[in-house]
């Protein structure tokens, strides 16, 4: 029996296409920095993807700084542009650990911390942004899109609303980017996070796009490398990933969007029929499709999980399993998700790869599951 992978969230499969792009490049010898013919040559690959990632997703060439992934640009992001304490930082209860831990580590060194709340499907009102805004505020961040839910924010406005104050504003893009189009000039932002190998290219690179006229300190030394904003020598082969994974997902944009929205409503009009009583948490409509999270009231999510994976489904409870006990999602906890749903979480992720048979064959694997632990009594 083939397992179906629901877990596109948690990293998807490079795409043939890509790997034909960057695979000369794998090959070669060739540091960008180098002054000889192979490096000018890197060089020109490497600035050809950048200008590519920039032309994609609506922002300057020198605006993109290649990282190793959606961690390390978040992490730039919060750590860099928050400058030194004392000061006040906002950052939205859903965000994901990479932008949440960097904060957290701001407030242990003299910076004052505040959670934007957010609603029962996900979403952070401009209300509460206003409410919050401090004098002293120094960094804003909220997500495009959500990595547990899909829920997706609407990031233009509020970060108008931080900009007309003076205050830098991140926003995560990891879960959105390739998923729909992201324009870096119209959300407004000063800085967003994109990562490969959530859009079928390689793990082990992202990019923090950055406005120019933003002041962002450097979080690693030793080197003149992307204007020492990010030293170290640059993955030629993985940008050039980075750039055909972002193109090819532009150019089929609308139908991947049609086919994952078609996987999505008749996955979750299955596992209704099937495996009734579902929760769906977070937006019914409107989200990016590619996310769904469900919860079977009755079972364990961490039992849910190994059944399922033995039972041929990929796809995970979205939260953090440590010393063997299932930590509740922070994520659903912010939306008030409340007992027994918060428990009984699970979260599967699609992509425009699946066939519809695979997602109905997965939701009959999760029906018989849900429909077997909930007849066993839990000790
Ligand atoms: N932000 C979001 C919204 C994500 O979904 C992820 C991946 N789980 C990350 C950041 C971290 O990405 P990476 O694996 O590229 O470090």
């Amino acid at each position: 029996m083939d397992s179906v992978y629901l877990d596109h969230n948690a990293t998807t499969p490079l795409l043939p296409a890509v790997w034909e792009a960057m695979r000369p490049l794998m090959l070669e010898a060739a540091n960008p920095a180098s002054s000889h013919s192979a490096g000018r040559r890197a060089r020109r690959a490497l600035e050809g993807a950048r200008e590519r990632t920039a032309a994609l997703l609506d922002a300057h060439p020198d605006e993109v700084i290649f990282t190793s992934g959606a961690t390390e640009a978040n992490n730039l992001a919060v750590l860099g542009l928050a400058g030194d304490p004392p000061g006040h930082l906002l950052v939205s209860a859903a965000e994901h650990p990479s932008v949440l831990g960097p904060a957290h580590r701001l407030a242990q060194t003299g910076f004052a911390l505040d959670q934007l709340p957010v609603d029962g499907t996900g979403s952070v009102s401009m209300d509460a942004l206003k409410r919050q805004l401090r004098e002293d505020t120094r960094l804003v961040a909220v997500q495009l899109a959500n990595h547990e839910t899909g829920a997706l924010q609407r990031v233009t406005p509020l970060a108008a609303l931080a900009e007309e104050r003076g205050i830098p504003f991140h926003c995560d893009a990891a879960a959105a980017a390739g998923k729909l189009p992201v324009s870096f000039r119209q959300l407004g932002v000063t800085s967003l996070t994109i990562s490969a190998h959530k859009l079928h290219g390689p793990a082990g690179i992202g990019a923090l796009l950055l406005r120019r006229e933003a002041r962002l300190r450097p979080q690693l030394w030793g080197g003149h490398q992307q204007q020492g904003r990010r030293p170290g020598t640059e993955p030629v082969a993985l940008a050039v990933g980075l750039a055909a994974a972002l193109d090819l997902a532009a150019r089929e944009s609308e139908d991947r969007s049609i086919h994952v929205r078609r996987l999505r409503g008749a996955f979750l009009e299955r596992l209704r029929a099937l495996a009734a009583p579902i929760v769906l948490n977070g937006p019914a409509e409107g989200g990016v499709p590619h996310t769904v999270n469900v919860s079977f009231p009755g079972c364990r999510a961490d039992v849910l999980l190994m059944n399922l994976d033995l039972a041929g489904v990929a796809c995970s409870t979205g939260s953090a399993c440590s010393s063997g006990s299932l930590l509740p999602s922070p994520v659903l906890q912010a939306m008030g998700v409340p007992e027994p749903a918060l428990h009984s979480a699970m979260r599967f992720s699609f992509s425009h790869l699946l066939s519809e048979a695979a997602v109905l064959a997965a939701a009959e694997r999760i029906a018989q599951v849900a429909r077997r632990l909930r007849a066993t009594p839990v000790e």
